[in-house]
């Protein structure tokens, strides 16, 4: 969601005029786009702010703004204690932001502007894609759900979906520029439409963007699995263009955690609906997020949160040491667990997911898969990176194609390629290719 975010930001700075720059040290404006789901992410925002201070030294008409979560949760305060600031910004008013850099520019006034009554959408033409192939596209924004260790509905506000008109519209114009794949973000789709004029859910919303010629596969994050139901399921067996890949977190095996997180279902219900997702589409890959140390947390506790993994078998997990948020309920309850306590269980989780992970991408040697590219290779340049349906990275060798001065690297960015898996590693899959289908 964060990325999406400076994204639109970017772009509503291009438009006003402000060019990005690879130079830190040449910059006219910096912009802190902040996450506050955890407190060391909150933290870093402190230190980086201490290290633009020198910047702001030697250039005093530098302008330092702080937008994301960060700055929704602590508003006017970041202004208090970082005298280098000169504007925050919230999760809810990013399309002021070139406005409020005007207004800076103009009378030198540091703002703290975190208003929450407006134009939460920002017209898709403006927003900087980084990158041709893949792109992310909110269905809607908020969280109603308020897990009682969780900071997103403090910071996001109230749920509410984009009407299927908006979405549609800003993915076949992304079709129209060529990108292959998006990614519908929520905090819990599932609950798409429920605010909505229309009768619209979101498996109804994944059958049109199906319909949008170009786009050829649809991911989406996330899905609570309280709400995950058989329609959805059924949409993901049906619609070619939806990916056999589902990010569906536990955050616990135990039920007396789930039940103190306020999530709102039993770790059988998950197991449950597993069974019937695995059923349903043989090839899903799965993932979730696991919250390690909950106030609470027993060494039983600790234990089903264990077994879910191996009884789930995820293709990955993100694994978290829960951290007190401040206005969460969780960070008032007794029995906070040592961080020691917390560390050694994370690393033997950690250790656990990586056998199951690199085992799960093993048995994929020999198949032929087909990945969509999205570049070049991150440490080798003559490599080529695509992913997979079920979303995993696989590194294949350049190809070449003979042009005028002799062979030449083939640009694939964009195109589907066959390929053969010759290795799995813990980190993604390497592979050569077999053939390019589109
Ligand atoms: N809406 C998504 C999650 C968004 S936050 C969902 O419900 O699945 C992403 C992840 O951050 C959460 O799934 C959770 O595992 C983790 N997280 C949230 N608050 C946390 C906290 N206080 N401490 C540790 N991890 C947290
Ligand atoms: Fe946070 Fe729960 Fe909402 Fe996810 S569903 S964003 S974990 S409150």
């Amino acid at each position: 969601m964060n990325k999406y975010d400076s994204e639109k930001m970017v772009g509503l700075l291009e438009n006003s005029g402000i060019r990005l720059t690879e130079n830190l040290d040449n910059a006219d404006v910096i912009i802190l786009n902040t996450c506050s789901i955890r407190d060391k992410a909150e933290h870093k925002v402190y230190s980086q702010l201490g290290r633009l201070s020198p910047l702001k030294k030697k250039n005093p008409n530098l302008i330092i703004g702080v937008g994301g979560c960060v700055a929704q949760i602590q508003g006017e305060k970041i202004l208090q204690r970082a005298p280098q600031v000169d504007l925050v910004f919230g999760t809810l008013n990013i399309n002021k932001l070139p406005k409020l850099i005007k207004e800076i520019e103009e009378t030198g006034a540091r703002i703290a502007d975190i208003d929450s009554n407006s134009d939460i959408d920002t017209d898709s033409e403006t927003i900087k894609r980084n990158g041709t192939v893949h792109a992310w596209v909110s269905i809607m924004h908020g969280c109603d759900n308020y897990c009682t260790y969780c900071i997103v509905p403090y910071t996001r506000g109230r749920e509410k979906s984009r009407t299927k008109e908006a979405i549609f519209a800003e993915i076949r114009g992304l079709s129209e520029k060529g990108f292959k794949e998006v990614t519908l973000l929520g905090q819990n789709v599932n609950s798409y439409g429920k605010d909505l004029a229309d009768d619209i859910d979101f498996p109804d919303l994944l059958s049109l963007i199906d319909k949008i010629d170009g786009i050829e596969r649809i991911r989406y994050m996330t899905s609570h699995p309280k709400d995950l139901s058989d329609k959805l399921i059924n949409a993901m067996a049906d619609l070619p263009k939806a990916c056999e890949s589902l990010h569906l977190p536990i955050q616990s095996g135990s039920d007396n955690v789930l039940y103190n997180m306020k999530r709102g279902y039993t770790s059988e219900e998950y197991l449950k609906k597993i069974d019937k997702v695995k059923e349903a589409i043989p090839k899903i890959s799965l993932s979730s997020d696991i919250i390690i140390g909950f106030p609470g947390e027993t060494d039983d506790d600790f234990e089903k949160t264990r077994d879910i993994i191996k009884s789930v078998r995820y293709d990955g997990i993100f694994l978290f040491k829960y951290s007190p948020r401040p206005e969460t309920p969780a960070s008032e309850f007794l029995n906070q667990i040592p961080n020691d306590v917390k560390q050694t269980k994370f690393e033997e989780i950690m250790k656990l997911q990586n056998e199951i992970t690199l085992s799960k991408n093993k048995e994929l040697e020999g198949r032929v898969l087909e990945i969509l590219i999205e570049g070049r290779g991150k440490n080798d340049n003559n490599k080529l990176m695509g992913r997979t349906r079920t979303n995993k990275i696989v590194t294949i060798p350049s190809l070449t194609k003979e042009g005028e001065g002799g062979f030449e690297k083939e640009d694939l960015t964009g195109k589907l390629i066959n390929v053969k898996i010759t290795k799995g590693n813990l980190y993604g899959l390497d592979g050569t290719s077999v053939s390019v289908s589109s």
